[in-house]
């Protein structure tokens, strides 16, 4: 775990956040939806919901990607930001949004039964061919 207070940004600055406490070790998600989304695997943090602020959502939007999914993303320059789970007290955040230094690493490969094929998982990580 992190403890470092973290920020973090859209490309544009249209949405941009901050993290009190800790953050998980970052899950890498090999899952269709995340490719279509972030074009590429996402690498995703968490923490609970009433640790993140979000300074500002001049440009977020909620897209709901399945019954109990939602994905926020900026519609401006489309940056994958955020993936919450109905009934979850915890929200994903993309690691990649973060500032520098995050003070994270990814810890496991997950959905990988789902992955694309013109990328091989070489880092020795724990794979899971789901969640
Ligand atoms: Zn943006
Ligand atoms: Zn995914």
């Amino acid at each position: 775990m992190s403890e470092l207070h973290a920020t973090g940004s859209c490309l544009c600055r249209g949405v941009i956040f901050e993290v009190a406490g800790a953050l998980r070790p970052v899950l890498a998600c090999h899952c269709s939806q995340c490719a279509k989304t972030s074009g590429n695997f996402a690498a995703m943090t968490s923490c609970p919901r009433e640790n993140l602020k979000i300074l500002s959502d001049e440009t977020l939007r909620w897209f709901r990607s399945s019954e109990t999914v939602e994905r926020g993303f900026c519609t401006r320059c489309g940056g994958n930001l955020f993936w919450k789970q109905t009934g979850s007290s915890d929200i994903y955040i993309t690691a990649g949004t973060l500032d520098t230094p995050t003070g994270l690493k990814i810890s496991e490969h997950i959905f990988v039964a789902s992955k694309s094929d013109y990328y091989d998982l070489t880092d020795g990580l724990p794979q899971k061919d789901e969640w």
